[in-house]
């Protein structure tokens, strides 16, 4: 069941060609005794979904786990609400597809975010003014340093601004199943600038979850480039947060500044500041920021993981240098 030396460049949406020492799929929960017992042999592993928010820098010298585990099943339903539940190793997106066929509302905005369900707690995936905490409401997984079954509720994940406790607990705990809480009322979040504007040729009847899930699609394939002919891992870096002393000076300076206000911070669009250092479409061998948002990473071929992250600290010195401001990836980056 363990496969050697296999090739990560199919498994990481960058297509990054390195070899993971050890392979191992998890397709039934019961194998997880199996993965106790053999992870017994390896100082390192790491959990993978679909690769498509990781930056591998070398060969991996240890377990590669990756998550197959599938089914998506309602365990309970109300005249309100209803609770989805699906297995980590589902594609995010067959998820999203499922909900907006049964017509349970929440998340729609959440369409086409490459990936698995198990790693949406993760970072709290989120697009278009949704979160994934925003219609969460359990999970489970397996802990390894604890040898059990855990269950995590809202009140313990941490959720935070791509974050949660999960990304903390990193490959420790393997998440198994996320249950998600819908509703079953018309319900909808259109208040994103570029969602509103696509819906605002349509007569408010008309407004319905294939729709948006139709429209939110066109808009990110129109923004972002396809990772099966151009890897990337979406956005590099997270919009970094300031005070509004730090503001109100970089906004004397820099009238345009993209922003929006989170409570009493501000948060700067990562994709305007780069763009303002001048690497929007800007190339450098095998690496460069995509033309139509600088924001995103992309190996033109054949680029290292090595490549793409020094590439990647070339724009935080220059972001740094110009604005005083400092960015931090979004993507994790495995050295
Ligand atoms: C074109 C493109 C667009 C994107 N757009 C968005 C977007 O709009 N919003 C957004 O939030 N993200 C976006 N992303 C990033 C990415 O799709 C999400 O972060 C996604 O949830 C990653 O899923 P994955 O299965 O590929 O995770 P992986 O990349 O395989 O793993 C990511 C992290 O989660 C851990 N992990 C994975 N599965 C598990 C598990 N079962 N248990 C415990 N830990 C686990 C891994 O160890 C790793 O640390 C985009 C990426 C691309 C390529």
């Amino acid at each position: 069941m363990i496969k050697k030396n296999v090739n990560l460049r199919q498994y990481n949406t960058f297509g990054i060609n390195v070899f993971a020492d050890s392979f191992f799929e998890l397709n039934q929960l019961e194998e997880i005794n199996y993965l106790k017992e053999i992870l017994k042999n390896y100082d390192k592993k790491i959990i993978l979904g679909g690769g498509s928010n990781l930056l591998f820098c070398n060969n991996f010298n240890g377990l590669v786990i990756k998550n197959n585990l599938s089914g998506i099943e309602i365990i309970n339903r109300n005249e309100g609400k209803v609770i989805v539940s699906a297995a980590a190793g589902e594609s995010w997106d067959n998820l999203v597809t499922f909900c907006v066929e049964n017509n349970f509302y929440g998340i729609e905005n959440l369409t086409a975010i490459p990936g698995t369900v198990g790693a949406a707690p993760v970072q709290n995936i989120g697009a278009y003014g949704v979160e994934l905490k925003d219609v969460f409401y359990s999970l489970e997984g397996f802990s390894f340093s604890k040898n059990s079954f855990l269950t995590f509720n809202i009140s313990t994940t941490e959720f935070g601004y791509r974050t949660s406790v999960f990304k903390k607990l990193k490959n420790d705990f393997l998440i198994t199943k996320v249950n998600l809480q819908l509703s079953r009322n018309k319900k909808f979040n259109l208040e994103y600038k570029s969602l509103k504007d696509a819906l605002s040729q349509y007569n408010i009847y008309e407004i319905d979850l294939k729709l948006i899930n139709k429209i939110i699609r066109e808009i990110r394939n129109s923004k972002l480039p396809d990772y099966t002919s151009l890897g990337n891992a979406g956005s590099f870096f997270k919009n970094p947060e300031i005070d509004e002393i730090t503001f109100n000076k970089l906004f004397r300076d820099y009238p345009d500044i993209s922003f929006f206000k989170v409570e009493n911070k501000y948060k700067i669009s990562a994709g305007w500041l780069i763009e303002k250092c001048g690497f929007k479409g800007k190339k450098d061998g095998n690496v460069g920021c995509y033309e139509k948002q600088a924001l995103v990473i992309v190996n033109y071929g054949n680029a290292t993981g090595n490549e793409i992250l020094n590439f990647s600290n070339k724009i935080k010195n220059a972001v740094y240098e110009k604005f005083n401001i400092n960015l931090e990836p979004e993507v994790n980056i495995i050295q």
